[in-house]
């Protein structure tokens, strides 16, 4: 009896599996075309500075507008990017449409001194040799300045990282452009990066504040991480400030840069000039501290 459910189990299986080779390999070849058909749009979330509330710049977050599935979340279709190589045209088109998007802003006189665009930069970009040079010359093509500009690099892109990730990144700093370790504290990097890359700041996981207002064990070990950081030379900016209370009590311990939805949702470019322009402070509605 048993004999036959086994192969019986396999048969139904199958199918499943030759139906998700099959969507993986149709999502691949439709992201290899995404670019020319101009499905990707860029989100841009703010960075606070935890002391003034004021803008200190925003993450730049791809989105695709897949013609039949619509609004397609980077989660789902970065990985596939990165496996096909598809990343490296992907990224290019990010980094060049970001970098307009600023000079854009500054020609309206929206944008404001010291701030910065961050862009999320793959394993596989580093990998590529002629990064650097690309980097370069949509910095000349845009007007931007190097020092405008931050890449943040995911800790696990980090781990095994070799000679050809640590030159790009030596040539990026030498270009003056910032480079950030991002979802620091989740990979399995070892805390000796922190002072062995060549990196200015440190982007803390949304994962490590998630409990800080409920767990006080986990508020000092978040203070602790932060002095660590701090400890390297580096600047630390928290991901994942979701609550009134977790942004006071970063502010608490002089942390300088948060990011999260309750200071802003990622926004459209139009709406992020508009808040540039205004210098409101975030959140625009702050919730009462309870
Ligand atoms: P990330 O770089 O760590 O970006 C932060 C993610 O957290 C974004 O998700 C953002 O929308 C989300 N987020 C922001 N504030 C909060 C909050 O308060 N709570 C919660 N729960 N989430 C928050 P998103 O846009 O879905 O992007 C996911 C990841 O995809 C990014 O994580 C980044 O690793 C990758 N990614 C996004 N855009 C690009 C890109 O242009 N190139 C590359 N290579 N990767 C990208
Ligand atoms: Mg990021
Ligand atoms: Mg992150
Ligand atoms: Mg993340």
């Amino acid at each position: 009896e048993a004999k036959e459910a086994g192969p019986g189990l396999v048969r139904s299986f199958e199918p499943v599996m030759l139906y998700a080779r099959q969507l993986r390999r149709e999502m691949a070849s439709d992201l290899r075309n995404a670019v020319e058909r101009n499905e990707f749009r860029l989100a841009y979330q703010p960075v606070v500075d935890l002391v003034t509330g004021q803008m200190h710049g925003v993450e730049v977050l791809l989105r695709w507008e897949h013609p039949t599935q619509g609004l397609t979340m980077p989660d789902s279709f970065i990985p596939l990017a990165e496996a096909s190589g598809a990343i490296v045209g992907i990224g290019r088109w990010v980094l060049r449409t970001a970098l307009e998007q600023l000079s854009a802003w500054r020609a309206d006189g929206q944008d404001k001194e010291g701030f910065h665009i961050r862009v999320n930069v793959s394993a596989s970009e580093l990998q590529s040799m002629d990064l650097v040079d690309y980097v370069r010359g949509v910095l000349r093509d845009t007007g931007t300045e190097p020092q405008d500009l931050v890449l943040e690099i995911t800790e696990s892109a980090l781990v095994g990282s070799g000679d050809v990730e640590t030159y790009s990144m030596q040539a990026l700093k030498a270009l003056g452009i910032r480079l950030e370790i991002d979802d620091f504290g989740t990979g399995y990097s070892s805390i000796s990066y922190l002072r062995r890359l060549p990196v200015h700041a440190v982007k803390v996981d949304r994962e490590l504040i998630a409990e800080i207002s409920r767990d006080k064990g986990q508020l000092h070990f978040v203070d602790a991480v932060h002095r660590l950081i701090q400890a390297a030379g580096l600047e630390a900016v928290f991901e994942g400030v979701e609550t009134a209370q977790q942004a006071a009590m970063l502010q608490e311990m002089g942390c300088c840069h948060g990011q999260g939805y309750y200071f802003s949702r990622p926004l459209t470019a139009g709406q992020t000039g508009a808040l540039l322009a205004s210098g409101d402070r975030l959140p625009l509605a702050p919730e009462p501290l309870v």
